[in-house]
């Protein structure tokens, strides 16, 4: 699905090929103080389908907890948040920020990460799949019996 996007002034433009079943949402402290949210709202596609369509972004190298560092993007003028990608991991993925897409409506998270840190309060609705953490762990629903019964 393609999709475009800008920060909130305008000065910053984007547009890319997202797979919608992709979207996600984080649930990490980092993206927490980042986006100033109680999560961040993203997908992430490879390189070759991001295009930045006006303006030069604003970088943040980020280092996590893991020691693992990112690049955070965002608007110089406006300091809105664009997306991120990897400092030097090839092939390169770049996650576009949700909230900047013009087609928003349109795409829903399937996935929470970092459910771990995620506030009480910020239930997300009909996303299938809950990880603590990055890696494939299925944190069962709330109200649902874990393990042989
Ligand atoms: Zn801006
Ligand atoms: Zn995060």
């Amino acid at each position: 699905m393609k999709i475009d996007g800008s920060c909130h002034c305008g000065f910053i433009k984007y547009q890319a090929e997202v797979d919608p079943e992709g979207v996600y949402v984080c649930h990490c402290t980092d993206c927490q103080s980042i986006s100033g949210g109680a999560f961040r709202w993203a997908v992430s596609v490879p390189e070759t389908d991001f295009k930045l369509l006006a303006g030069t972004p604003k970088t943040y190298v980020k280092t996590a907890e893991s020691g693992a560092t990112s690049r955070q993007l965002f608007c110089p003028e406006c300091a809105s948040p664009l997306y991120s990608t990897a400092v030097d991991k090839e092939p390169k993925t770049f996650n576009p920020r949700l909230g900047t897409a013009r087609q928003r409506a349109d795409l829903a998270p399937k996935l929470e990460v970092w459910c771990g840190s995620a506030q009480n309060w910020a239930a997300v609705q009909g996303s299938a799949k809950k990880r603590n953490g990055n890696k494939l762990r299925i944190v069962p629903r709330r109200g649902e019996s874990h393990g042989a019964q």
